[in-house]
């Protein structure tokens, strides 16, 4: 049997289930699962291995008009994730409304010339007969290659799905080795670890105005020395995140820690500070500092002037 492997570009409007998608199918969690939009800021590639392909997906940043830097930089990262994949997967919350968020997706596909597939999430929530109108009304506005009903909670028709993205995928070797299950640097996974936590401790009005940033990664003989500073942008988030007596931060420091230490396979020490950056939004340096393409081009920069090349 030939080998194949390629990539897959998953995209669809926040919320739709596309980090849900990529940690059931890679079977732990590379991308944070949030109940409110937005909450993933930067292209994932995750990797999926079996023993006759190999798919790289990624999971990108929710279709939506940019308002601000950051809504920008996530938009110029999901046109950035078209660029050299074999296939396109629209997945839309199929128990939401057919809206303007789903004529704006529908119009943004179109600047994808290869197979689309269209993922209709979420089928667990849906009675069958909702599900032809819908699959209709997706049929007509576009030429999907292929349409799966899926729940990418549950796993259902994930299995399928794989089969038929793998049944279109190039001949060709691995681009990663098969132990392998994400090209995002530790760094960027234990901030996505720390930000997640912070964003479930606090409910409320702070999600969206959270962003870690990692101070120091120190890789002991028997630990992980860790210092991340939690940004928000106003005092009043800043007194949510620590809680009484600091109540709070202590917890998300500790369920952080837990999954960084069983995501990292080591001991970890965590150390977390909150930060007030009025606007950090509206801040292209910060935004940028964000961006872990730019935090790796950084790092090649410091090592190349280290080695003296
Ligand atoms: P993303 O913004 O597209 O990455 O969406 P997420 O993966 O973060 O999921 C958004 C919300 O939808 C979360 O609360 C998920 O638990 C929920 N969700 C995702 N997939 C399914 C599904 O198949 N069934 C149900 N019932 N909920 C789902
Ligand atoms: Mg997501």
């Amino acid at each position: 049997m030939p080998f194949r492997s390629g990539f897959v570009a998953i995209v669809g409007r926040p919320n739709a289930g596309k980090s849900t998608l990529v940690n059931t199918l890679v079977g732990r969690k590379v991308a944070i699962v949030s109940p409110r939009p937005q909450t993933t800021r930067n292209r994932i590639q995750a990797i999926l291995n079996r023993d006759d392909a190999q798919i790289v997906l990624i999971d990108t940043p929710g279709i939506h008009k940019a308002e601000n830097v950051l809504g920008h930089q996530m938009m110029a990262e999901a046109a950035r994730a078209l660029q050299g994949i074999d296939l396109l997967s629209l997945i839309v919350d199929a128990t939401s409304k057919f809206g303007a968020g789903d004529r704006f997706s529908l119009q943004w596909i179109k600047r994808f010339t290869g197979p689309v597939f269209l993922l209709l999430n979420k089928v667990d929530r849906v009675s069958k007969p909702l599900l032809l109108p819908l699959i209709d009304r997706y049929r007509q506005r576009f030429d999907f290659a292929e349409i799966f009903p899926i729940s990418a909670l549950r796993g259902e028709g994930c299995s399928d799905l794989v089969n038929a993205w793998v049944a279109r995928l190039p001949e060709a070797p691995p681009y990663f080795p098969p132990d392998q299950f994400t090209d995002q640097p530790e760094r960027f996974l234990v901030a996505e670890l720390v930000r997640e936590q912070a964003i479930h401790a606090t409910r409320q009005e702070v999600p969206h105005a959270v962003a870690v940033l990692i101070d120091r990664f120190e890789e002991k003989t028997d630990l992980i020395k860790i210092r991340a500073t939690i940004y928000i942008e106003r005092q009043g988030q800043k007194g949510i995140l620590i809680g009484k007596g600091g109540e709070t931060i202590k917890k998300i420091g500790t369920l952080a820690r837990r999954e960084i230490e069983s995501i990292l396979g080591a001991h970890v020490f965590l150390e977390l500070f909150v930060k007030v950056q009025p606007n950090w939004r509206q801040n292209a340096t910060l935004v940028h500092q964000l961006d872990w393409h730019r935090q790796l081009e950084q790092l090649a920069k410091i090592e190349q002037e280290e080695t003296g090349g």
